[in-house]
């Protein structure tokens, strides 16, 4: 039940075996749009500036040791991460009502709170959306949940079909637990406006579905912290039960560090004390605890005024990026003439964009242009340069003409 079908050849509906692919092709051409990581209008990866002066601080402080942290890892990353994401104003924190958890980056955040939900939560149905995260249902059913997925790309509109996610959402048992990504929906580049997350809480709390955001993206889609938390933070706001699964592998470009948190937000910080209690017996057997250097560069960024606003900034920097890309691409199938509505390009949000081109023509342009991405024609508008573009717009124009 994947978002791709079943008939689809395998070694295209995973990224990282796009990448396999890209990289036995000897093109000089070749353009990979398949990667889930950011690149510079070089085409390289990035480490942040404040990545690097962090790391620095880090590496000359000779009082720093490497003795295991604790099982739920090192406690200013964890209180950092829980103000990041639901404000530093968040009356469920000052409540003691949040208990957070580092893990091992988004994905290993999602395993720890659905081995937890598995365990612990009356109802272990787990609502997705269709499409989603391709890892998304694998980690949920090896959790021991039972995925359901709910309406929410609409293919003719290329935008979301509010009216069906409202609709699957209604009918869910009552309790069921319900993953939200939190910003810039991967793979759509499709968000809900705040009117329409505002009717999802409402329809959420009535029926006593639980929330688990997915937050892979915070301030990399719009480039502000604060506006991409913003859906999270109305359903906390709400005093309800929540749970959070946050990353920096992306807008920290941290991503082989593994660095994440899990928050769960209870009704009262007994049940939160409880809580973390339980997360500790479900994460002390999967690895004992987690690594140190990856949130020692974390919480040494965001508890310094002057280097988390250098983070803001280059994060910034990042997420324009990706939208000249977007504009950069609308404007050069606009200047061919190329048949068909691409306004969805500019509309859509975050790193990816949904194109609409079917596995034919994605496999088309593999074979003709040597660009490689997922058969579900989701392009990395981060993997895009502004030498690049006029190379793909040729191809999606010969691929739909
Ligand atoms: N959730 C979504 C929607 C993602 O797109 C990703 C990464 O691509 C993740 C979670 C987890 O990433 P990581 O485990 O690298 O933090």
């Amino acid at each position: 039940k994947d978002h791709c079908s079943r008939s689809e050849p395998p070694e295209l509906r995973q990224s990282f075996l796009v990448t396999v692919a890209y990289n036995k092709d000897e093109s000089p051409i070749k353009l990979n749009l398949g990667v889930g990581a950011y690149r510079t209008e070089e085409g390289k990866p990035l480490v942040l500036d404040v990545v690097r002066r962090a790391e620095q601080l880090l590496v000359n402080d000779q009082s720093r040791v490497k003795e295991y942290l604790p099982i739920t890892g090192l406690a200013d990353f964890n209180k950092l991460s829980a103000k990041l994401i639901f404000g530093s104003d968040s009356q469920a924190i000052q409540e003691n009502r949040v208990t957070t958890v580092q893990c091992l980056s988004g994905t290993g955040s999602l395993r720890v709170g659905a081995e937890f939900l598995a365990k612990h939560y009356h109802q272990r149905t787990i609502y997705i959306p269709r499409p989603t995260w391709g890892n998304h249902p694998k980690v949920f059913t090896i959790a021991g949940l039972s995925v359901e997925y709910y309406r929410y790309y609409e293919p003719t509109t290329r935008g979301l079909d509010f009216q069906g996610l409202l609709e699957d959402l209604s009918s869910a048992p009552s309790g069921a637990i319900v993953l939200l990504h939190a910003c810039a929906h991967n793979p759509t580049g499709v968000d809900p406006t705040l009117e329409q997350w505002e009717q999802i809480r409402q329809l959420m709390r009535s029926k006593g579905l639980l929330p688990f955001f997915d937050s892979a993206y915070q301030g990399f889609a719009s480039g502000s912290l604060d506006a991409d938390a913003q859906p999270v933070r109305m359903f906390v706001a709400d005093g309800g039960e929540c749970l959070a699964a946050q990353s920096y592998a992306k807008n920290m470009g941290l991503y082989g560090e593994r660095v994440g948190a899990l928050s769960i937000v209870c009704k009262t910080a007994d049940v939160a004390s409880r809580v973390e209690s339980q997360l500790k017996l479900v994460i002390r057997p999967m690895y004992s605890n987690p690594p140190i250097h990856g949130p020692s560069i974390v919480a040494t960024i965001l508890k310094d005024r002057d280097m988390y606003n250098e983070w803001t900034i280059e994060l910034k920097a990042m997420a324009d990026r990706i939208i000249s890309m977007r504009q950069q691409l609308f404007d050069a199938l606009s200047a061919r003439g190329t048949p068909g509505d691409w306004s969805h390009i500019i509309k859509q949000i975050g790193m990816f964009t949904f194109t609409g081109l079917n596995t034919e023509q994605v496999a088309f342009m593999t074979k003709e242009y040597h660009i490689y991405m997922t058969s579900d024609g989701r392009i990395s508008m981060a993997g895009l340069s502004s030498k690049t573009v006029p190379h793909l717009a040729d191809a999606i124009h010969a691929a739909v003409t």
